[in-house]
Parts: C-alpha cells; structure tokens; sequence
C-alpha cells in the first residue's frame, strides 16, 4: 500500500473501513490512521481510468448508469446560473490583486467546458484540460481552447493563470499532490484556486458511513477541510478560505434545479434544495452539518 498522500505515514495492509459493494465492481475505502484521508485502494490504473471516463461514462448506458456523469448539456440555462454565479464570484474575490484584462482562467477537469464557456463570456482569456478524449473533443469542436492532459501534466497555453478551478475533481485523482503542485506551478501568484469536493467530516457523510452517495467507482481520494487544507499548504497555497456548502447563493441553484423539471409539480422539490442549503450553513469550526463544501486557496508567493 502507498504511504498516505497527505501526510506521508507509511499504511500498513489492513482491512478497508468500508467495501461499498452497490455498484458492479465493489471498491474498498482505506482510511489513514494518522491524519483521516479516506482513499480507495487499490484504486484503478491509468488504463483503467481512460476506460472509465469514455463516452458511456457521460451517456448513460446500462451498465454504468448509477454513477454517470450528470450531463450539463442537458440543462444548459441551468449549470449557466451556477456557472456565472461561481465566475462572477472569483472575479470580485481577485478585482484588488490584479488589475489587468483580461484575467487568465483555467478549468481543471472541465468535461464538456461548460464553465470555460462562462468564463469566456464574462471576459476571461479561459482554458481547460481534462483527461477525456471524448469530452475534450466535443469542446474543441465548440471552439473552446480545451486540451486533453491529465492535471499532474498541465500543458504550456502560453500564460500564467489568474484563477484555476477544480469544481468536483479532485476526488477523482489518484495523486492530489502532485495534481496541486502542478496547479501552482502554472499560476500567478496571488492567483485564486477554488476546490469544490465533498467534506468527509459533515455530520451528512459521517452518519451516512459506507452509504454515503459520494462514494462512488470514480472516487479515489475523499477529503475534509482539515485534510484538504494541509494539502494546499503543502503544494504552495495559503489564505484558504472555506464556504458551507458553496461560495454563491441559493438562486442559481434553484435556478439549475429548475431546468429538470418536467411539471409544475416538480417545482415541490424547491423547498428541500432551499433548506438543505440552508442547512448547509450550519458549521463551527470542523463541525459541519452536511458535506457540500468549497475552499478558495491563493497561489504563495505574491
Ligand atoms: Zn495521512
């Protein structure tokens, strides 16, 4: 078994804390005895991976249907309220460090380039990477500058980045550090990174255990605020900052929920999605009642 990819404690071989076991092929969830990271292992190679993240992955087909990727095409008024809320956020969070136009953007595992499109239209110079042959092809042909590269390879677009974002991705990566690392590498310092993945210390995954939907074939590292935290500390970030259970508001998420619905009677699921936001608040210190979580971290060095 590899050491822990937080904070490096040599694991000695013992049985996983879960076997989730409601999916095709059944995965075990190891956690470190030392800091709490939670990890698959053994986690699937980068063969695997390709085969995982092909077409059928984001189409829905039988066999892999209860963990497909949820397909932004579908609801694009929708994840555009999200999209914009989340860009014009980061925009206001980094109009006092830097003053030039445009600002550099850059998607981290962008899939179709929903969010690369967004940040075009608010007047970012903006990019993407993902690992997905056939999704980076779909937004190449949309004219977006997307390149197929994994995040612990970030290829050389010709510019330092402004604000990079890893928007539930980072707990589909086998090797978070050395994703970071790279992130830093290629961003300006003072440079805004925002990490959206679920917090395995909200009370919502702690009383779920090995039921909780976020454990899925796709997900191998699995993080808290305290584990996610040191991680950025240690590849180069600092200021981090964390909202409960997103930095923008609710109305963009009614928004996105809104462009499911098939009936006016679905408009029943509003008051649900107004208090599980609300709940989501509810935090102090580590303590946090439900498990959405994102962190805004700065680029050191500015
Ligand atoms: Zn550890």
């Amino acid at each position: 078994m590899p050491p822990c990819n937080i904070c490096g404690t040599e694991i000695t071989p013992a049985p996983p804390l879960y076997t989730i076991d409601r999916f095709m092929q059944p995965f075990d969830i190891h956690q470190c005895p030392s800091c709490g990271f939670l990890f698959m292992y053994p986690a699937p190679d980068a063969g695997e991976l390709a085969i995982i993240y092909s077409e059928d992955y984001y189409t829905a087909s039988a066999g892999k249907k209860r963990y497909t990727y949820l397909d932004e095409r579908k609801n694009p008024a929708g994840h555009r309220a999200v999209n914009t809320a989340r860009i014009a956020r980061a925009l206001r969070a980094v109009k006092k460090t830097f003053l030039e136009i445009p600002l550099n953007f850059l998607d981290v595992g962008c899939s179709f380039g929903a969010l690369v499109q967004e940040a075009n239209a608010l007047g970012c110079r903006a990019c993407g990477i993902d690992i997905s042959a056939y999704t980076v092809d779909y937004a190449q042909q949309e004219g977006l500058d997307v390149r197929r590269a994994s995040p612990e390879a970030i290829p050389d677009f010709g510019f330092a980045f402004h604000i990079v974002s890893m928007i539930e991705v980072i707990e589909h990566l086998p090797d978070p550090r050395a994703a970071l690392a790279e992130i830093a590498r290629v961003m300006c310092p003072g440079g805004l990174l925002i990490v959206q993945t679920a917090n395995m210390d909200g009370r919502q995954a702690r009383k779920a255990g090995s039921a909780y939907h976020y454990f899925l074939p796709g997900h191998l590292s699995y993080f808290s605020r305290k584990t996610l935290s040191r991680l950025l500390r240690e590849c180069g970030f600092e200021k981090m900052q964390t909202f409960y259970p997103c930095e923008f508001g609710l109305l963009p998420k009614l928004k996105k929920s809104r462009g499911n619905f098939k009936s006016l009677r679905d408009y029943r699921a509003w008051p649900r999605i107004a208090w599980y936001h609300l709940i989501s608040k509810i935090h102090r210190g580590d303590f946090a009642l439900t498990s959405g979580m994102v962190i805004y971290a700065r680029r050191a060095g500015l």
